[in-house]
């Protein structure tokens, strides 16, 4: 029986077909809108690129395999592919979601979604049994991040899955997968139905470009994501797939060493005077320590933070790191300092998702660990 390759290797060379016609060991960039019929319908495989790109396609083919799907879509941004799994959705079904989410997500479901008849309730998933008290008759989705965006709390996937499935008629289960790629976690494996990127993060992971993807393993899913790609058109381009594939074929060593970066620095802050909590899934202190061990290869790159100060020192913190850049994103090589209540979870001001303004996100970055505690500790001094 042929071995299968472990992730490492997997990473490196998933979707990685030397080129048909010139045996280029990387896919090119097929900067091409249409492409020649000997005859009509017959094609080598692609008649027009909103529908097929020879790029897009190998990225598609590696984040299946990486995810082990059977099928991967891409986006032109991870809310394009977040889009597309909500068009599953009909009028009087009911999405039910994690009480901590990325406020853009939180944003489509609020005030976009819900104009379409759709209704959504939010929870806490750390508790599967409660959690999985709030689905509904009409529930058809549930939506996770895990771990989530900001507070990087988990949800124990297996233990969902098992309990969604003994329900009379089981929601899908869906997964944000950016925070944790598939390096940390395999959310199909878990038993997820569908796994959401937002490939903008770690998977292109040099803060280059905006995209997303879906990862099912299911063939009628397969069917419905083909049919969204191509009838609604929110396609990467092709040098935007180029660029991810890149990215994407040193996930792993970026992965381990934003996880080193980010343990030193979620321990290093417990200790300062200044900081009320940290939040890191590896840290002890986590209360879901154990299930992060569990279902996670790494801690991650990202590290969230509430400061004694408030929202003002939240911010003065974060207007005065040199080496963290002060922006929204995460997931690229440099290490990123933002005030999510302010930035990227505006949207969820006044929600019951709200955000502390004393919280500060980390996407903490590759570069040496010494620049960065001195630049965090610089900032806290001054
Ligand atoms: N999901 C998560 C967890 C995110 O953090 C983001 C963006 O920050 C998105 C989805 C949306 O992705 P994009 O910005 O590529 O549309």
């Amino acid at each position: 029986m042929k071995k299968s390759p472990r992730f490492e290797t997997l990473v490196v060379h998933a979707g990685l077909d030397p080129d048909p016609s010139t045996g280029a060991v990387v896919t090119p960039i097929y900067q091409t809108s249409t492409y020649m019929q000997e005859q009509i319908g017959k094609h080598k495989g692609f008649e027009y690129a909103r529908t097929k790109n020879p790029t897009r396609s190998a990225l598609e083919k590696a984040l299946a395999l990486l995810e082990a799907g059977t099928s991967a879509f891409a986006f032109g941004s991870g809310m394009a592919a977040i889009d597309a799994v909500l068009k599953l959705l009909k009028p009087g079904d009911h999405v039910l979601a994690v009480n901590d989410l990325y406020g853009g997500t939180f944003r489509i479901f609020d005030k976009i979604y819900t104009r379409y008849g759709i209704s959504f309730s939010y929870a806490p998933a750390t508790n599967v049994a409660m959690f999985f008290e709030q689905v509904q008759e009409n529930t058809t989705l549930v939506w996770l991040e895990t771990p989530t965006n900001p507070l990087l709390t988990l949800c124990d996937i297996a233990e969902l899955a098992k309990s969604t499935k003994k329900h009379s008629s089981p929601p899908l289960i869906a997964v944000d997968n950016t925070f944790a790629t598939p390096y940390l976690q395999q959310p199909l494996l878990l038993g997820a139905d569908i796994v959401v990127h937002s490939t903008t993060k770690y998977i292109g992971g040099h803060s280059d470009l905006i995209g997303g993807a879906v990862v099912i393993k299911d063939s009628d899913l397969a069917e419905h994501f083909g049919f969204i790609q191509n009838a609604v058109g929110a396609v990467p381009g092709p040098l935007d797939c180029f660029l991810s594939l890149r990215g994407l074929r040193t996930l792993a060593l970026r992965m381990t060493r934003h996880a080193e970066n980010a343990f030193v620095i979620a321990k290093y802050l417990e200790d300062r005077q200044e900081v009320e909590q940290v939040y890191y899934p590896f840290l002890h202190s986590h209360p879901q320590y154990n299930l992060a061990h569990k279902q996670m290869k790494n801690g991650g790159g990202m590290v969230s933070f509430t400061l004694k100060g408030g929202r003002e020192s939240a911010k003065f913190f974060a207007e005065r790191t040199k080496v963290f850049i002060l922006a929204e994103s995460l997931g690229g090589v440099e290490s990123l300092v933002e005030v999510p209540a302010l930035m990227t979870h505006a949207s969820t001001t006044e929600s019951p998702l709200e955000v502390d303004s004393a919280l500060v996100r980390l996407s903490v970055g590759i570069e040496n660990i010494d620049d960065l505690l001195e630049d965090i500790d610089q900032a806290f001094k001054r």
